[in-house]
């Protein structure tokens, strides 16, 4: 179990690496700038030294102490050398030389690295960006079973919350972790080149320092994949709440739903306070630790300095400047560290999202089908969308090119499960369903759902403009052709009349649209298509008289000449079909024209008198052209 654990850690890292090591050139580039920031960084500090010294001992020319030459004695003779040309004379123009120096070095330093900030970020957000493209592509081939059982609200925050933490985390390996070992590499050498006894005995502290690191950064991982599990949930309480408003709103759901949002936002403070505990134990305690380990470079320095006389003050000053230069790394190192923590913890989602496959299977030499010449046969078809609970069970039918089969029978029956075998939203469990005679999942699937048009029960509108709407983003359609559908499905006049026409904006940022303009919409992009096999959910929701006799209409053309499944609703429109299968609990209990199952089928019989009984309630005409068919 910890060693599978461990493995997909590992995985997780090398994808992690793999998404940013496609930047090479500018990962190379942010790591030179890194020693070069180092270098100069401690480089810098190099110049208090006669700074120093010429404070404290101002008639002392600086040259002088050069045949000393200890290490950083040597390392500045030839900028003393420079300064005694110079300023020997004046110590005020020693002391202008040294800052000049010093901040040249610094501003040099600030330059390179801006170079590397920008660098490491930009990798980061480029991994942000990746992800998100790979996330998308990916999820999109996803099998509508994936789309049902997760939440759209929690499928959100994998690219809003996730990947930017991921992004960030990139930014921290590549950027501060490549920066701060390099500063505290470059510092901790040259402390050792200043004095190694007392650098040795400094170091001494380290693998405490590391074990408390390692430590609090477990405990961090832990508790920041439960705060990114909370936050998808939110994100899915939200995106729920906020679409459902209305009805929230008209059933006076507010306490229940804050209920709900406060038990979904206590979680994640408790488990935010897991992560601020281990980070507000650990940052103070490594700062103790630290301390502790200068105190001790103190005593020593001072007994090196007193006693042994082996270093003089100066150096020492310059040793403990550096030496502050050693403790910031670490502790940017130790912060990096936790905050990868949840890098890692959100790369664990995402990149388990790549590892699952959900996508359809598509046979290796599947079949570019462009006509539908002859049947669809459902052959022995059994479903079920959980393996355990059967929807469908053993489904044979057969569909002749052109007819119209109504799919009829009490909700939850297994209408709609049985039409949406066709264009492959699901795959059979056992039997098949052939097209042609030839079995769906030998079919590439792109060319097979270009042979159908699906108009949903519920209309869906892209926040998009109509024409897009209809074309669903295919630009090889004119203008003349998209105008053409729109007139077939009674759209046309409506939407000229929207302030920019075929270009404007509808749906969520846009033009509002009623429910019978929606449904022509949703007709004209069928009719936009022109598939041989046309799948109709019939809506719902009753219309006004005039929108229902429009869509109707418009229904009763886009048939014309296609194979079409309606599943009714309104047994009015399908009394002409050339076949009707009534389905119950997941079986064909019957098969044939309106007449034959009306004498022989209970199950028809009742659904029949149902709406029957309703049309005679509405309307006069139905009632006429009902009556007639049940003569
Ligand atoms: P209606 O006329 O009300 O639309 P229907 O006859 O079209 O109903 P289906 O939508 O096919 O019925 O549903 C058949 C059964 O499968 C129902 O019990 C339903 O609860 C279940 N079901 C439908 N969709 C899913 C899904 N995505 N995941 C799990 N179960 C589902």
């Amino acid at each position: 179990m910890k060693s599978s654990g461990l493995r997909d850690e590992y995985r997780n890292v090398r994808l992690l690496l793999a998404y940013a090591i496609r930047y090479k050139s500018r990962l190379a580039l942010s790591l030179v700038c890194s020693v070069i920031v180092s270098v100069l960084s401690v480089g810098s500090l190099t110049m208090l030294m006669p700074i120093v010294e010429t404070i404290f001992q101002p008639q002392h020319r600086l040259v002088e102490a050069e045949p000393s030459a200890d290490g950083l004695h040597a390392l500045l003779a030839p900028f003393y050398r420079f300064v005694d040309y110079y300023a020997q004379s004046s110590p005020f123009g020693t002391l202008l030389c040294a800052c000049v120096f010093y901040l040249l070095l610094v501003a040099i330093y600030g330059g390179f690295r801006y170079v590397h900030e920008y660098m490491s970020r930009w990798i980061g957000h480029r991994v942000i960006l990746d992800l998100q493209r790979d996330l998308f592509s990916r999820m999109t081939v996803f099998n509508a079973a994936y789309f049902s059982r997760n939440r759209v609200g929690s499928i959100l925050s994998y690219f809003t919350v996730d990947i930017r933490v991921i992004g960030m985390t990139v930014f921290n390996a590549f950027g501060r972790l490549m920066l701060e070992p390099c500063l505290l590499l470059v510092s901790l050498a040259y402390l050792y080149w200043i004095h190694w006894k007392l650098t040795l005995i400094y170091m001494c502290s380290f693998p405490i320092l590391a074990w408390t690191i390692q430590y609090f950064a477990r405990k961090n991982r832990k508790a920041a994949r439960d705060v990114q599990s909370y936050m998808a949930r939110i994100g899915a309480f939200l995106q729920e709440h906020f679409s459902h408003i209305r009805l929230v709103q008209g059933y006076e759901m507010y306490d229940h739903q804050k209920n709900r949002f406060w038990n979904e936002i206590i979680g994640t403070f408790r488990a935010s306070m897991g992560m601020v505990k281990a980070k507000a134990v650990s940052s103070p305690l490594n700062e103790f630790l630290g301390l502790c380990a200068v105190c001790l470079i103190l005593m020593l320095g001072g007994y090196f300095i007193i006693i042994r006389e082996e270093m003089n003050g100066s150096v020492f000053v310059v040793y403990l400047a550096v030496l502050g230069t050693v403790y910031q790394p670490i502790k940017r190192i130790e912060q990096s560290i936790q905050e990868i923590q949840h890098g890692l913890a959100a790369a664990e989602r995402v990149f388990g999202v790549f590892a699952i496959d959900e996508a359809l299977p598509e046979h290796p030499q599947a079949l570019i089908v462009d006509s539908f010449e002859r049947e669809i046969c459902f052959d022995k078809v059994s479903f079920s969308y959980d393996g355990v609970q059967p929807v469908l069970t053993d489904i044979s039918l057969t569909v002749k090119k052109g007819e119209l089969i109504a799919l009829v029978g009490p909700s939850g029956a297994g209408k709609s499960t049985l039409a949406n075998l066709i264009p492959r939203f699901y795959d059979p469990i056992e039997g098949a369903v052939l097209l042609d005679g030839r079995d769906l999942r030998t079919l590439q699937l792109s060319a097979l759902r270009r042979l159908i048009s699906v108009v949903p029960q519920d209309v869906l509108i892209f926040a998009d403009t109509v024409r897009t709407n209809l074309t669903c983003g295919d630009e090889r359609y004119s203008q003349e052709q998209v105008i053409a559908a729109a007139q077939a499905a009674y759209a046309h006049d409506f939407i000229s009349a929207l302030p920019h026409g075929y270009e404007t904006t509808v749906g969520e940022r846009g033009v509002s649209l009623s429910g019978g303009q929606c449904q022509r919409l949703a007709l004209a992009r069928a009719f936009l298509r022109n598939s041989p096999l046309l799948i109709l959910d019939e809506a719902t929701s009753s219309l006004d008289s005039e929108s229902e006799r429009h869509i109707k209409l418009s229904m009763q053309r886009l048939m014309q000449g296609r194979t079409t499944f309606v599943i009714a609703h309104r047994l009015s429109t399908i009394l002409h079909a050339d076949k009707i299968v009534v389905v119950d609990g997941g079986v064909i209990l019957d098969i044939g024209k309106h007449q034959e199952i009306l004498e022989r089928c209970a199950i028809y019989r009742r659904l029949y008198q149902l709406q029957f009984l309703e049309d005679e309630q509405s309307s006069p005409a139905t009632r006429t052209e009902s009556a007639a068919h049940s003569t």
